[in-house]
């Protein structure tokens, strides 16, 4: 039959439609689910599919010759897939790995007639013993046990045994075939042992009971000494769970559980380089004009989790060394995230720390503003009881003339004749009471007169500007004013200090006397009222009927030094506002009905609320 060169690429020469169906077939000699074939088979299969542009179709046949000796079945097998593949058009035959080459070598003529083989998977050490046809080509590969043995000792430089372990299969021979021939010529400081045809059992059992100074260097085990199939990967992975030594190997699957470490030809790079291949062939190209093409390069591949395990520092490793399942950190897995995380903790702390500081600031302020209000209260009372000197000379005068009027009728009745006790009795019980009357007056100017920290305690509303009504009663006797009380007696206990708000009303009343200058003496009237609000809060009002006050100053009377009088100072409101601010309360003033002024502030009557709880501690 004439070679006839089938065509898939649609630049080329070709007898078939563009989008012809391209038959591929991929000759396995094993388990074709084994995890190096299943690598091996999709890159192969991904390649082809990339580069050719046209619809392929693959058939997978597998020999299945390194579980079943080769010779028992190898007649059937050809038959059955003459059978099969009579009349089809197969384009190229990918053979994996030695035995399907020579299979393919053998019988391809017959089965799939001038067919170009591709192979992959095959040693470089079985090539150069053989020439072959022009028909094939294919990728090799370099099995690299003698690198793979230097790597070994590089990450453990203290070995001096090498426990070569091999099963009994054609393959697993073949391999020590090549390890003897690279080992062998190594000078002799380490002692190399080869623990072949040995069951898995045996295998495993040894392992366990190497010395540290021992390595093992794991081939394959495609079969047992005890003739029990194997699947080399699975074999490796029990030797490193029995293993008191490192093992290292020379196939990419091996890694994971396995071995440390090798000098391995991944199989992904095998696929795609035999695929490219496949793809010339299948555009076009010869066989005979390609070539065999250079093995794929095995590089140092490595186990991080295998490495750890044995303690063996990462840095011993070639440069461009290729560490797998590296186990990523939580800090290397969420660095962007724990990196925003500090971030904002640091933004936190920054914003924490100058709030505090704000706070810290603002309660210094608060604390001077506080004490820097006690001192001009302080004034301001010092300043309002000057102005009732004349009222309150008068008033202590008047006890004190009595006192004296008094001792000179006592003098008079001791110097007659009969004088009669009981009179003198009377006498002094006179004096004793102007004494009183004239001390009640110095007590209580006194206490307005010290100065006094702000202090809370619980304190009767009507009780307090009772107090303070009795100083104010000479000067307004003086200036013809009636004061006029309508209290509220159920008003409950305020929690606030006594003298504080004792000044809010002296200021108060003496301003309603003021603006009363002008105001016929008959109707000269001040009254002082104590109510309840209906949001609970105690309410006191100072009303007059003065001159009034416009509605444009309402707004400024408040303000500091603000006055309208001739001889002010302006600070008697401003200083009454802050104190009623301090207790929790609300100042203001509005025009009184028929003239004059009315002066209002509430208070808190719940000692216990927010507002009088901020007022009572200026500090
Ligand atoms: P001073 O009494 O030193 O002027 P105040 O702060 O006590 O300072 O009062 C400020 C101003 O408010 C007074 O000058 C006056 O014009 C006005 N004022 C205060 N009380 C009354 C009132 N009862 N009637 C009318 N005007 C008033």
């Amino acid at each position: 039959m004439l070679l006839s060169l089938v065509v898939c690429g649609a630049s080329a020469q070709s007898d078939r439609a563009p989008d012809s169906l391209c038959r591929v077939v991929l000759l396995n000699v094993g388990d074709p689910l084994l995890p190096a074939f299943i690598a091996l088979d999709r890159a192969t299969r991904d390649e082809i599919r990339a580069k050719v542009g046209r619809p392929v179709q693959f058939y997978a046949e597998t020999l299945d010759m390194l579980r079943f000796p080769r010779a028992q079945l190898e007649q059937e097998t050809v038959a059955l897939l003459s059978k099969k593949y009579r009349g089809a058009k197969v384009e190229a035959v990918v053979a994996i790995e030695t035995t399907a080459l020579e299979f393919a070598e053998s019988h391809g003529d017959l089965i799939w007639p001038d067919t170009p083989i591709i192979f992959h998977s095959v040693p470089t050490s079985y090539l150069a013993r053989r020439t072959l046809s022009p028909r094939i080509t294919g990728v090799p590969v370099r099995y690299d046990i003698e690198p793979t043995l230097e790597l070994a000792l590089r990450l453990r430089p203290a070995t001096r045994r090498v426990v070569v372990i091999a099963g009994a299969g054609e393959f697993d021979h073949e391999l020590i075939r090549l390890a003897r021939g690279a080992i062998e010529g190594r000078a002799g400081k380490i002692d190399v042992e080869f623990l072949v045809d040995r069951s898995l059992a045996e295998a495993r059992a040894a392992v366990g009971k190497l010395p540290v100074d021992a390595i093992v260097l794991f081939l394959s085990m495609v079969r047992g000494g005890d003739g029990a199939p194997h699947t080399s990967r699975n074999v490796v992975t029990q030797l490193a769970a029995a293993s008191s030594v490192p093992i290292f190997g020379i196939f990419e699957t091996y890694l994971s559980d396995g071995i440390v470490a090798g000098s391995i030809a991944s199989f992904e790079t095998q696929g795609r380089r035999a695929g490219d291949l496949v793809a010339r062939v299948l555009k076009g190209e010869r066989p005979a004009d390609l070539n065999v093409q250079p093995p794929v390069q095995p590089g140092c591949i490595a186990d991080w989790r295998q490495l750890k395990r044995w303690g063996i520092d990462e840095s011993l490793l070639p440069d461009g060394c290729d560490v797998r399942f590296r186990e990523i950190s939580t800090w290397e897995r969420y660095r962007w995230q724990i990196d925003l995380a500090i971030l904002v903790m640091f933004a936190q702390t920054a914003l924490i720390g100058a709030l505090l500081f704000q706070r810290y600031r603002r309660r210094q302020a608060e604390s001077a503003g506080a004490q820097l209000r006690v001192e001009l209260a302080h004034a301001g009372r010092l300043v309002t009881i000057g102005e009732l000197t004349a009222a309150i000379a008068h008033e202590v005068n008047q006890p004190l003339g009595a006192i004296l009027a008094n001792v000179d009728s006592a003098e008079m009745l001791l110097d007659s004749d009969d004088p009669r006790i009981s009179d003198v009795r009377q006498i002094l019980a006179d004096i004793r009471k102007d004494d009183l009357r004239a001390n009640d007056v110095i007590k209580r100017l006194r206490t307005l007169l010290a100065k006094h920290e702000m202090t809370r305690e619980r304190i009767d509303l009507n009780e307090t500007i009772l107090e303070v009504l009795r100083v104010l009663e000479p000067e307004a006797q003086r200036r013809h004013v009636e004061l006029v009380t309508e209290f509220d007696d159920g008003i409950p206990r305020i929690l606030g200090d006594r003298v504080h708000l004792q000044q809010v009303l002296l200021n108060l009343v003496l301003n309603a006397m003021d603006a009363m200058a002008d105001t016929h003496v008959t109707s000269r009237r001040v009254t002082v009222r104590t109510a309840r609000r209906p949001d609970g809060d105690a309410e006191v009002t100072v009303s007059d009927r003065g001159h009034g006050i416009a509605s444009e100053h309402l707004s400024k009377l408040f303000v500091s030094f603000y006055t309208t009088k001739q001889r002010g100072m302006g600070l008697g409101l401003s200083i009454a506002k802050s104190i009623v601010e301090a207790h929790g309360g609300r100042i203001w003033a509005e025009p009184y009905r028929g003239g004059g002024a009315t002066f209002r502030f509430t208070l808190p009557v719940t000692g216990d609320s927010g507002r009088a709880a901020t007022a009572e501690r200026p500090a």
